[in-house]
């Protein structure tokens, strides 16, 4: 068994990414015997690899008592040899575990390119150190006299004994507490409290960064996913001071950072290790791949890490720009986006950052208010000291990247200069930044949303054609480089301004083929074998015009005119050349089905051989190879249209990724030109809305449940658009007006249309009333219907204007399984129809935070077998509407599936029993801020010991503890921490003033608070009592709902506290304090109070968020600033902090009046509240005072 064991650990190894600088680890020939090389890091000067073998001599004890022995050729590098020799601390270790101390022990002693070692030079100066203290040590190993087992850090440490100095480790240990405090989870990887590489982790939960649930799913993300920016540091931790004293060349080797995605808060050290291990490197750019999992392998558990849809540009940005923008900031005045701004410019010049900022640079930037506070603090603002916590300044940053990513440049990262919102990031309008963008695959993938979604390509495909055909286009795929056919405009109906899509085109006859202008590119004229695939040039210029892989246009001079567009095979016996089989486009507007399936009989079997005498048929052809740019808008939209025209429907596309591999549509050379395909990725790219599919075409969506009754043949999407914090100012708009007019419906639906043209445009640039050309006359606004057929009226095909050569009308796209008719829109709106420009006969909405798309229809003639007919079906929880203003569908009034409504999926969560009307539980709610609500799993997601470890410091010798042993009774399983002078269990609980036992309950509540209590008790049993500061009796708690604590050992996180020397005075070990939840909890912060000892209140001079009567006071404990994700270990640790924060508190000496009393509490915080414009919870004083809920306050 052990050696199997063995066996495992090595093969995982050898599947993994291996540390920094091992490779080619393989089995040995003994048994317990593997062998790896050394090559150390590019800048190392490392020529030849180094062979190294480890054994194990005894693998029967493997994992739990075996050692290693470890050693390299004779001929290897001295140094490596040496320090191999003092490689320590392996005993026990695993396969990885081994591999990654030999690469931190052979990187630090294996010169980098400037000669130096590697040693962290900025803390030599730090005086004597004792090596074996160490945070790492939770079970004191090191302290123990086992000379034959030194723990791997303290042998690491051993080697660099003033690296570490404790000036470092407290630095160190200020940074993280500072990311900490932040409201991040912090975790770290590595040898970073001895200055060695490491890895720095900040993350935060997704559902923390009031992102909407549309835009998350745009995005792909996953609420209960932890957004994680992992900073590593090669050479060990760098301060802010010290990173930004490096120029660039130095702070690649001692710098770089990866923005990940993960179930958990803290990648494993092998993922972190593959998150920074470059596997390709693609294009010119310096844009790195990492070997973690891509975006949309977000639901594979195999790995918890992932990239974000975003970490791909941001990882580059961050490694270039972050560090010159803090230099800059440090300055002085700057805010981000000055920074952002500033740098920008010195990028765009070449110049270095040594001039004069200018002053337009420091103009702030406007607040947005929707954002969570999570993401708009910043930490150069709020201190003056010098003393910057890098992790969090970088965590904040890429914070504001990655919330606000559609403010953004995906590229070039300027702030994007429109007032456009919308739901996905895109480029900015230069269009070297869209040409990255889609070569750089910063975009999604085409292929994973055709596999996925294959009808809402075939949506975003139809809008654009149809909008091309009616020339309404007004953004091009320009920058891509597109070569594309000629277009020969004289062929074409020119749009006619006055008349719009009512216009009725006259067709204009042109007689002969090939009498358009000269301007058109050479046409060539030949001999076709329509059966063998070639062609033959009689006249046989001097160059063959065409090479492998051309496109072409072909037309037979025959009856038939359609247009064959086919790729070049084979030009080897020129004048005959071989093409593919043709795409054929015919000029009658019926799509050709001949070329559906998966591309033609393969042109590669077939045996060439130069023609004898084949039947020629006329033909000419005309190579694709005018410039996309080059054409004026009209051309570009017609170019467009035939470009889409040669595009196999998206099912031929679905199959040949379900069987080909690569799945790539790259890899489809016979059939899809390379225009087409930049095209079809331009389509799907360049949409900035949410649209997903309710229906499955195949096994029925996941959506179905989320199908709306009423629109009967209608084909629906779930449809979201705009900022993503869209939804949030929807929200306070619906919250603002239900209670100013105390609505009973907060929203009523209905529907807006608009001509199939305009759609491309609607989902890129969201709603607006800019352009409205069907009149405006009920005033400005975006207008609504209140009956399906009524928006259907603006929403049809257009007629007369199309595109089609020789007079014949093609508005839609051939190809389209779905064929489109019609699109409408289904919106929730603000229930004010007396506050709208007009109501009647349409509801004509001018705030457009008053408007949020739901669904979208369309109306459709599927292709026989395309798209499955769904079943009319009422849903069985319909979401409540007001019955005055039910929209009427296609026959009937609509009704909503009560789950498709994300602001009452919030509502709905077991916060408020569903008789209530929805305006009462609107009222009731706190979780209205709060969208997403996420099922309370701190059990399962628990902050690593090691991390909480890295908070405390070391023992200080100068703080005498009152009590060194802990009674015998309390001996208890959990590690030793710092001394306290805290003693579990002495507290009398018959002694204290609380409050009468909370009669109400709610199971939902109950359960998350049992599941609390449970978290908090076992990490109570695991870690050590002056690390956590806080003690629980479980045996006191009879009322889930109240509960008694104690607060102790603040001298841990400051020795000099006030407090501390007030409380040994006083000869106090502990603060009592109650907390009570109310039965809406976690939607509504527990109340906090000090029940003893008294403190000095405000007006005395004290803080500590103690206000009078003993309330704690901190908005985290309000409504404003409470989160119902936060677990109570988190809320602990804050309300301990904040109790040691500026200004102190101070106990009230005088010992006068005794313990707190329970109403005076309530009255100062609810004085508190006031003071600050903070929310007082609903129901508080039914919580504080045991009064009944007065009314409907
Ligand atoms: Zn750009």
């Amino acid at each position: 068994m052990p050696r199997r064991q063995f066996v495992a650990d090595l093969q995982k190894a050898q599947q993994d990414t291996l540390p920094l600088g091992i490779c080619e680890l393989q089995q040995g020939e003994d048994d317990g015997q593997f062998e790896f090389e050394f090559i150390g890091t590019p800048t190392s000067g490392i020529i030849e690899p180094v062979k190294i073998t480890a054994i194990i001599p005894d693998v029967s004890d493997y994992p739990t008592r075996h050692e290693y022995m470890v050693y390299c050729s004779d001929d290897a590098p001295r140094t490596i040899g040496a320090a191999l020799e003092d490689v320590r601390g392996t005993n026990r270790k695993t396969v990885f575990e081994l591999l990654d101390i030999v690469s931190a022990t052979l990187t630090r002693s294996t010169p980098d390119r400037d000669g130096d070692t590697q040693m962290p030079d900025s803390q030599l100066e730090t005086e004597d150190e004792e090596s074996d203290q160490d945070v790492y040590d939770d079970d004191h190993e090191a302290f123990e006299i086992n000379a034959n087992q030194p723990t791997l850090y303290a042998a690491a440490a051993s080697r660099l004994p003033k690296a570490a100095g404790r000036a470092f480790r407290s630095r160190v240990r200020t940074d993280v507490l500072a990311a900490k405090t932040a409201g991040f989870r912090v975790g770290h990887l590595g040898h970073l409290m001895d200055g060695l590489n490491a890895f720095v982790t900040v993350s935060v939960r997704m559902s923390k960064l009031g992102i909407s649930e549309e835009a998350m799913q745009a995005w792909q993300v996953d609420p209960k996913e932890y957004l994680i920016l992992i900073i590593q540091y090669p050479n060990g931790y760098k301060t802010n001071e010290e990173l930004q004293a490096c120029d660039s060349m130095r702070l690649t080797p001692n710098l770089a950072m990866r923005l990940c995605a993960s179930k958990k808060y803290k990648p494993t050290l092998q993922d972190a290790i593959k998150a920074f291990t470059v596997v390709k490197k693609d294009f010119k750019e310096d844009f790195i791949t990492s070997d973690l999992p891509g975006a949309q392998e977000a639901g594979t558990e195999k790995s918890a890490m992932r990239e974000t849809f975003i970490s791909k540009p941001l990882n580059g940005f961050f490694q270039e720009s972050l560090v010159p923008m803090l230099r800059v900031r440090s300055s002085g005045g700057l805010d981000w986006g000055g920074a952002e701004a500033w740098y920008t410019e010195m990028a765009s010049k070449g110049a270095n950052d040594t001039g004069i900022i200018p002053d337009r640079f420091y103009k702030p930037e406007a607040k947005n208010d929707t954002l969570s506070d999570i993401v708009t603090a910043d930490h150069y603002a709020e201190r003056s000291t010098a003393a910057r916590s890098f992790p969090l300044l970088a965590m904040q940053f890429a914070l504001r990247h990655f919330v606000r990513c559609t403010e953004f440049c995906l590229v070039c990262h300027r702030k994007l200069n429109v007032e456009l919102e919308a739901i996905k990031p895109y480029v900015c309008d230069q269009s070297l930044c869209l040409y990255q963008y889609m070569t750089l695959g910063f975009g999604p993938s085409i292929e994973h949303e055709v596999l996925t979604q294959p009808q809402v390509v075939d949506l975003l495909i139809s809008f654009c054609y149809n909008s091309a055909s009616a020339r309404k286009l007004r953004d091009f795929p320009d920058g891509l480089a597109l070569v594309v056919p000629s277009v020969d405009m004289s062929q074409y109906h020119a749009p006619d301004p006055a008349l719009g899509y009512r216009g009725h085109a006259v067709p204009q006859i042109k007689s002969a083929k090939g009498s358009h202008e000269p301007q058109d590119l050479p046409t060539h004229e030949i001999g076709f074998d329509r059966e063998r695939l070639e062609m033959i040039f009689f006249n046989k210029p001097e160059q063959c015009p065409v090479r492998r892989g051309s496109w072409i246009v072909l037309t037979t001079q025959g009856f038939d005119s359609s247009e064959m567009h086919c790729r070049v095979v084979d030009v080897t016996y020129y004048p005959t050349i071989n093409i593919d089989e043709p795409v054929v486009l015919s000029s009658t507007g019926v799509p050709n089905t001949s070329n559906v399936g998966m591309g033609s009989a393969s042109a590669k079997t077939r045996t060439i051989t130069p023609a004898t005498t084949p039947r020629w048929t006329p033909a000419s052809f005309t190579v694709y190879a005018q410039d996309f740019e080059q054409l004026d808008k009209a051309a570009k939209c017609i170019s467009i249209c035939k470009l889409l025209d040669t595009l196999p429907p998206v099912k031929a596309l679905q199959d040949y990724l379900a069987t080909k591999q690569p799945a790539d549509l790259k890899y489809w050379v016979e059939r899809i030109s390379p225009a087409a395909l930049s095209l079809l990725r331009w389509i799907v790219a360049s949409n900035r809305a949410c649209i997903m599919q309710v229906d499955g075409d195949s096994g029925g969506g996941v959506r179905g449940q989320e199908r709306l009754y009423g629109m009967k043949d209608f084909v629906q999407f779930r449809f979201a658009m705009g900022a993503p914090d869209k939804e949030q100012r929807f929200i306070t708009e619906v919250r603002k007006t239900t209670q100013r007019l105390e609505l009973e419906y907060p929203t009523i639906f209905a529907f807006h249309g608009s001509p199939l043209r305009n759609w491309h445009m609607i989902i890129r640039e969201g709603l607006h009333f800019k352009q409205i050309d069907h009149g405006r006359a009920y005033g400005d606004g975006v207008y609504h219907a209140k009956e399906a057929s009524t928006s259907g009226g603006y929403s049809g095909v257009n007629a007369g204007l199309g595109y089609g050569a020789k007079g014949t009308a093609r508005t839609a796209w051939a190809n389209s399984q779905l064929r489109i008719n019609s699109a409408i829109a289904l919106n929730e709106i603000v229930n004010a129809p007396a506050e709208f420009q007009s109501h009647h006969p349409y509801y004509v909405v001018q705030h457009l935070d008053w408007i949020q798309t739901r669904y979208l229809f369309v109306q459709c003639q599927p292709a026989e077998g395309t798209v499955r007919s769904i079943e009319e079906k009422k849903p069985t929880n319909a979401h409540p509407q007001d019955p005055q203003r039910t929209p009427t569908g296609v026959s009937n009034p609509i009704v909503i599936p009560a789950s498709a409504i994300t602001s009452r999926r919030a509502a709905s969560d077991g916060r408020a029993s569903t008789s209530q009307s929805p305006a009462k539980r609107i009222k009731g709610l706190g979780g209205f801020d709060d969208p997403i609500p996420i099922e309370n799993d701190s059990t399962s997601d628990v902050t690593d010991a090691e991390d909480l470890d890295i908070l405390f410091e070391e023992d200080d010798p100068e703080l005498e503890p009152v009590t060194t042993d802990p009674p015998s009774q309390t001996l208890t399983k959990r590690p030793k921490g710092a001394a306290t002078d805290f003693v579990p269990g002495t507290l009398d609980f018959t002694t204290l003033p609380i409050m009468p036992e909370p009669a109400y309950a709610n199971s939902a509540s109950t359960r998350r608070l049992m599941k609390e209590l449970a978290a908090l008790q076992k990490l109570q049993n695991a870690t050590a009592l002056s690390d956590l500061g806080w003690h629980l009796d479980a045996e006191q708690i009879s009322n889930p709902y109240q509960w008694i604590l104690e607060l102790h050992s603040f001298h841990v996180i400051e020795p000099l506290l006030p407090l501390v020397a007030d409380m040994r005075r006083q000869n106090l070990h502990s603060l009592v304090l109650e907390i009570r939840f109310n039965r809406d909890f976690p939607f509504t912060p527990p109340y906090v109070r000090v029940i003893r000892p008294r403190f000095l209140s405000f007006a005395q001079g004290a803080g500590g968020h103690i206000v009078q009567g003993g309330a704690m006071c901190m908005e985290l404990l309000t409504n404003t600033g409470w989160s119902s994700v936060s677990s109570m270990e988190s809320v602990l640790m804050q309300i301990r902090l904040a109790i040691a924060s500026q200004p102190p508190a101070r106990l009230d000496t005088t010992g006068a009046r005794g313990d707190y009393g329970t109403g005076e509490a309530a009255e100062g915080y609810l004085r508190a509240c006031r003071t600050h414009g903070w929310a007082v919870p609903p129901g508080f004083r039914e919580m504080a005072f045991g009064m009944p809920r007065a009314g409907r306050t």
